[in-house]
């Protein structure tokens, strides 16, 4: 992972620098003491060298003795790393000197040569410090190799238990996370394992909390979801139900504007607009068109003489009778009270007439039983046909009524076509 990389990557250059530096200070505090102790002890024997060379060559100064003076010096010089030694008076002139080299580096112990309590002279060992510099060049670098080991030990330790103890922790916690998100999960499902109590344990605690309670929102959250979805669906059916209803309402308010509700025949709007229709066919392709106008014969007294509810038998037989009769073409209707009409297509006044007299036979001879009496209905028709001189509905309607009318004058129980109604009628 990106992050993981980046943290361990810092954590490396931190525990390297931080290495490095308390190597640094460490060897450099080293290089200090051991340059000093080396110093120290250089100084100690140049000065010794020094000290037992004065108490050597002071009898020797005393008594001129420049012969023993000279090997005296000479001898200290082979000493190893004497580059010189001097021995002078008390007047600081050089009564003996022994040089081995002067080119080289070193340094100058003095000490007073001393007789019977008193300064004779003094010796000047100048001993070299190429070896002490050698010794410190080799300490250096000693110190700089093993500086480095122990760094790089302390660094690797250090990275062990950081990387264990920090980085694998925020590691395994964002991969936990992140595979929750890349399985479209809206939580995570498990709850993250606390090891320690330090930050990073109440991280993953205040993770796990939070988890929680968005885990408990998610469900709350779903639960609400689908109530209202049950709601939503409960609300669905019975919109359904109440749009069935509605629809049936409409159907039957509709079908109750223009339908008889007693005989399921059209009624007398729609026969209007029927009439309106045909008639307007009628003119455009000069087609025929007849109208036939039905009443019942003394209607009132079956009403009178056996209840209302016969009547209605009555005019719904009668109904049926029409609806048995006509053709396909031909529209049956009830225009109110005891009045059926009839709108004949294709047909002439003779062709209705043939078509009245059917009807009338059967109504006829259809026997109504009302209270164990049985009783025969008749009716009487008029017949009107569209022509150039009864053009318009009023027109027709007004000649079938006329022709109706003479039927019931003369005696009822038969029809009559307008063409033959007598014209003072
Ligand atoms: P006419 O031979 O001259 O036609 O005599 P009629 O007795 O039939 O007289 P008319 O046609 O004027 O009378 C119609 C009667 O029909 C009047 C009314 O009481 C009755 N009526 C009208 N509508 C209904 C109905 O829906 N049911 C019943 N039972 N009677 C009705
Ligand atoms: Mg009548």
């Amino acid at each position: 992972m990106a992050q993981g990389w980046g943290l361990s990557a810092k954590l490396i250059v931190y525990v390297a620098a931080g290495a490095i530096a308390t190597s640094v200070a460490v060897g450099f505090a080293r290089v200090q003491n051991e340059r000093s102790q080396l110093s120290k002890l250089m100084s100690n024997t140049g000065q010794n060298m020094a000290n037992t060379t004065a108490a050597g060559a002071a009898s020797l100064v005393v008594g001129y003795d420049y012969g023993n003076l000279e090997i005296l010096a000479r001898n200290v010089a082979d000493q190893p790393n004497v580059m010189g030694v001097t021995i002078l008076n008390k007047n600081g002139r050089t009564m003996s000197q022994a040089v081995v080299n002067t080119t080289k580096q070193y340094r100058r112990f003095k000490a007073p040569i001393v007789f019977d309590g008193a300064v004779i002279g003094s010796v000047a060992v100048d001993v070299s410090t190429d070896q002490l510099e050698m010794a410190i060049e080799e300490l250096y670098a000693r110190i700089v190799v093993e500086q480095i080991f122990l760094g790089l030990i302390l660094g690797v330790i250090v990275y062990i238990f950081v990387s264990r103890g920090i980085v694998s922790r925020i590691h395994s916690l964002s991969e936990t996370m992140e595979a929750t998100i890349n399985k479209g999960e809206p939580y995570v499902a498990k709850e993250i394992e606390v090891t320690s109590s330090d930050e990073i344990g109440r991280l993953i605690n205040v993770f796990n909390k939070l988890n929680e309670q968005l885990a408990e929102n998610y469900d709350k959250l779903n639960t609400k979801i689908d109530l209202a979805d049950q709601a939503l669906r409960n609300k669905n059916i019975e919109l359904i139900a109440r749009t069935d209803e509605l629809e049936n309402a409409l159907e039957m308010l509709s079908s109750m504007a223009t339908t008889d509700w007693l005989t399921k025949l059209p009624n007398r709007r729609q026969f209007d607009e029927v009439f309106e229709q045909m008639l307007s066919q009628a003119e455009r392709y000069k087609e025929r068109l007849s109208l036939v106008l039905i009443d019942i014969d003394n209607f009132k007294e079956i009403n009178d003489n056996h209840g209302h509810a016969a009547g209605d038998e009555v005019l719904q037989q009668i109904g049926a009778f029409l609806k048995d009769t006509v053709r396909r073409s031909d529209s049956p209707a009830r225009l109110g009270g005891d009045e059926f009409a009839i709108l004949l297509y294709h047909s002439d006044e003779q062709q209705a007439e043939k078509l009245v007299r059917q009807l009338l036979k059967k109504i006829k001879s259809h026997v109504f039983n009302f209270g164990g009496q049985n009783i025969s209905i008749t009716v009487s028709s008029g017949i009107a046909e569209y022509g150039a001189e009864r053009n318009t509905k009023q027109s027709i309607y007004f000649s079938a009524d006329k022709a109706l009318y003479a039927a019931k004058q003369q005696g009822r129980d038969r029809y009559v076509l307008f063409s033959e109604v007598p014209k003072e009628a």
